[in-house]
This record gives structure tokens, C-alpha cells and sequence, in this order.
């Protein structure tokens, strides 16, 4: 697990100074890696590594190119390291040992520092770009894309829906419950998503029809990226998670309620799930969340211990996650009328039964091959409070209780052209906020 070292500084102001704004996501205490274009050239060019600082985006490949943090490898031949930054995709950092990307934060931090100088400042700003100039990509080429099911407050208020008199199953204490999604459909922030058609069968005394999905919702969700993976057959012990996690994300989920309720038994979600999950572009690394951990879930008295495999010292005080999540959403006639997004959640993965670290290590358990690049996401976050409930699901209760927004409209579920998005960020006293960026996604009528 990563240490708070000199890069947490809340002090360290940067030459940026859009990056000394109070509310920015992207001080130089944060430095989270993505893929880009510059505008206009997404279909010519090939895309690059990007860091973003404050409202700009600097481009790693160029500045390693020109030997700016030759200095700061401790093998300073470039030849070596180079050719990790000139990637169509992230997943070379991700596999990179985590004391060579220690040395990049560093080195990073050193050049955008506002002590930096004049000479250092002029080169480095030729390879900085007005992130509104700038066209995200999904950042790491992700072979597969699971999806866990880790707050026991989303699990009980769905179960309970279902199954009231036994909302939460017997399994659900011992197994991070999750399922295999579909890498195929992810898409970046911004990506316009498509009302899905499906089985419907909300008559059932009828057969099902075949139409556009009528009671279609968004999850919010954090993602994180495997950084090394393991070889098939092998596992990864639970005190060894952490060096195989490169960063975290913000996921939608987007799931159609209809078609699921009618497909998800016996196997689980499929056509409910796989049309579309948007992320937010930035890679948030481990490095930069070193002062956002905190202790696992403090689980009843009455509930069970983890098993071994799933269980240390180090997980039970330091696997868990501070992280702060806000959903708003936005309606065309909202949109046409000026008002402002509204928040409908805000939710923290610290509530999340299980740590990422657990949700890893069960994945690997069995011996199954996790790659480099792959995304897993924890399930809706949900709290405790109405307020803190992470999809329209519960926070409608299944479309009984709409909501009312500021324009007068009302929801049960999303309607075309409603745009959700997703904002997470850090705060800890002592230390400089962070944040993730967005993740925002638009739907458009079914064709
Ligand atoms: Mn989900």
C-alpha cells in the first residue's frame, strides 16, 4: 500500500494556476493519467498519454521525448522507459512496478511545482493543452470488465424490494458477490447512450414484447484498473492486493430495469446490463489516494468474519476508501430552461461491505487470469439515507415514488434526453482535496 510522502503536501502549490483553484479535481497533489486527442485530430493521429493538471492536460509522451524526467528514472537511459509512454493505452503504467511510477509522480510533481524554473516552466508548457481542446479515450485497452455488488445498503434496499421478508441472502456476508460484464460496451464520458430494446414483460399475464426499454437507470459505481495481473492458475493473496490495483475511475452502470426483471434468472444480468457503461477518463492512481484510505466496513458484531483468504491486518485498517460520489441529473427541458444540473445522491465507498483489495483477491481466488488494463467496478453505492441512494431503482423505489425535479417534471426512471452525471472527489482534513473528474452520459430515443 502506498505511504503519504512529500507529493500529499497541501502546500505545494503548482505554476498552473488553474490548479490552485480551491474547487479544482486536478490540483498537482493529484496528477491522474488518461488517453487523448487534441481536438480534431482524433481521427488522424495516434492518441497520447496525458496527465491533467488544473484545467490543462499535459502530454507525457512529448515531455518524456524531450528528456524533461530523464533526471528522475533511476536507469536514465531513455531508450528504456520511452517506449512505456508512447501507447495507444495506459496499460504499460498500469504494469509498471509501483516504484517507477513513485519515480514518475515525483519527477512530475517537481516540473509542475511552482518552484520549478523559468526555463523548466517554458519547456514543460509546450506540451500543455487547454483540456477543452482535448478528446478523451477510454483509457486502458480493457480485456475484461467485471462488476461486484458490494453495498450492503443497495443489496438489502433492492433485495428488500423483491423479497421483503428476506431482503439480503445468505451468501452475501461471505461472497463479494459479482458478475462477468461486457468490455465491448464501454464507453468514455460524453458518449451519447441509446435507449436499449428488450424482452419486456411488465403484463404478465400476456407474452413478452419486444420494445424499447421503458424503465432504464443509471448505477453509480466506482471502478478501479487492475495494474499487474496474475498468471492463470495463480492467485493473489489478500496482503499482495494492493500492488496489482493501478486506479480508480467513476462508472455508470446503465441497467434497463424491465429487461432485467424478466432475464436476469437463473443467470444474472446480460441484455439488462451489456448495451452500454460509461467511465469517467481520468485514472485516479493508487499513489495519489494514499491519504483517502481508511478502515474496511465495521461489520455488526453479529455478522461474520471474513474468511482467511479474504482478510488481514492491513485490509481491516487501511483497505477501505473515502471517496465522496454525487449523481445530477439534467433534462432536455431543463437543459432549454438554464436550470442548473440537480443532485439527486451523494453516497461514500467507505460504506461498501467489502474493500476493492477483497474484491480482487476473490476474483483471483480460483486461479483466474486477471490482465493488465481490466476493469472491475464495486456495484452501486449506496448509504444508509434515502439521500445516499446510488440508482433511480431505489431511490423511486422501483417507480413508485417519483421524483419531482426543479422544472416540475417528474421521474420514475430516465427519459430521453436526460443526461446523469457522476462526480466523486477526497476530502481529509490536512490534506488537499481531489477529485475524479466527471462522468456523463446523455440518452438518446431507441432507433
Ligand atoms: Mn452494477
Amino acid at each position: 500500500m502506498y505511504e503519504i510522502n512529500e507529493t500529499h503536501d497541501p502546500n505545494l502549490k503548482s505554476w498552473v494556476e488553474s490548479a490552485n483553484d480551491p474547487n479544482t479535481d486536478f490540483p498537482i497533489q493529484n496528477l491522474p493519467l488518461c488517453m487523448f486527442w487534441k481536438a480534431g485530430t482524433e481521427h488522424q493521429a495516434k492518441e497520447k498519454m496525458g496527465v491533467a493538471i488544473g484545467d490543462q492536460i499535459l502530454d507525457l509522451e512529448s515531455i518524456i521525448g524531450r528528456g524533461l524526467l530523464d533526471r528522475f528514472f533511476k536507469d536514465d537511459d531513455r531508450e528504456k522507459y520511452a517506449p512505456y509512454f508512447n501507447f495507444a493505452c495506459l496499460n504499460p503504467l498500469a504494469w509498471m512496478i509501483g516504484g517507477n511510477r513513485l519515480l514518475l509522480r515525483a519527477g512530475l510533481t517537481f516540473l509542475l511545482n511552482e518552484r520549478a524554473s523559468a526555463d523548466e516552466r517554458g519547456e514543460v508548457q509546450k506540451s500543455l493543452f487547454p483540456s477543452s481542446d482535448v478528446i478523451y479515450k477510454v483509457p486502458t485497452s480493457i480485456s475484461d470488465y467485471t462488476d461486484f455488488y458490494c453495498s450492503i445498503f443497495h443489496a438489502t434496499n433492492v433485495g428488500s424490494m423483491f423479497r421483503p421478508d428476506n431482503p439480503l441472502l445468505p451468501n452475501y456476508k461471505y461472497v463479494p458477490i459479482g458478475y462477468h460484464g461486457r468490455a465491448s460496451s464501454i464507453v468514455v464520458s460524453g458518449t451519447d447512450i441509446q435507449r436499449p430494446k428488450g424482452q419486456n414483460r411488465g403484463d404478465a399475464e400476456k407474452p413478452p414484447v419486444f420494445i424499447p426499454a421503458k424503465n432504464l437507470d443509471y448505477e453509480m459505481e466506482l471502478g478501479f484498473f487492475v495494474g499487474n495481473g496474475n498468471e492463470l492458475g495463480q492467485s493473489i493473496p489478500i496482503g499482495e492486493a494492493e500492488e496489482h490495483i493501478f486506479g480508480v475511475c467513476l462508472v455508470n452502470d446503465w441497467s434497463a430495469r424491465d429487461i432485467q426483471a424478466w432475464e436476469y434468472q437463473p443467470l444474472g444480468p446480460f441484455l439488462a446490463k451489456n448495451f452500454a457503461t460509461t467511465i469517467s477518463p481520468f485514472v485516479v492512481t493508487m499513489e495519489a489516494l494514499a491519504p483517502f484510505r481508511t478502515k474496511a466496513f465495521e461489520r455488526d458484531p453479529d455478522d461474520p468474519e471474513p474468511l482467511d483468504y479474504l482478510s488481514d491486518e492491513q485490509n481491516k485498517n487501511f483497505g477501505g476508501l473515502d471517496i465522496n460520489l454525487e449523481v445530477y441529473i439534467q433534462t432536455e427541458k431543463m437543459r432549454t430552461e438554464n436550470i442548473e444540473p440537480h443532485l439527486l445522491s451523494r453516497s461514500n465507498t467507505k460504506d461498501l461491505y467489502w474493500t476493492i483489495g477483497q474484491m480482487l483477491t476473490h476474483h483471483a481466488s480460483n486461479g483466474c487470469n486477471l490482465q493488465t488494463g481490466d476493469l472491475m467496478a464495486t456495484g452501486t453505492v449506496s448509504g444508509k439515507e434515502k439521500s445516499e441512494r446510488g440508482c433511480m431503482l431505489e431511490l423511486t423505489w422501483r417507480g413508485t415514488e417519483p421524483l419531482t425535479l426543479p422544472s416540475g417534471e417528474t421521474r420514475r426512471f430516465l427519459e430521453d434526453g436526460d443526461e446523469v452525471i457522476m462526480k466523486g472527489f477526497c476530502e481529509r482534513e490536512g490534506f488537499r482535496r481531489i477529485g475524479l473528474g466527471e462522468c456523463r452520459g446523455r440518452i438518446t430515443p431507441a432507433t
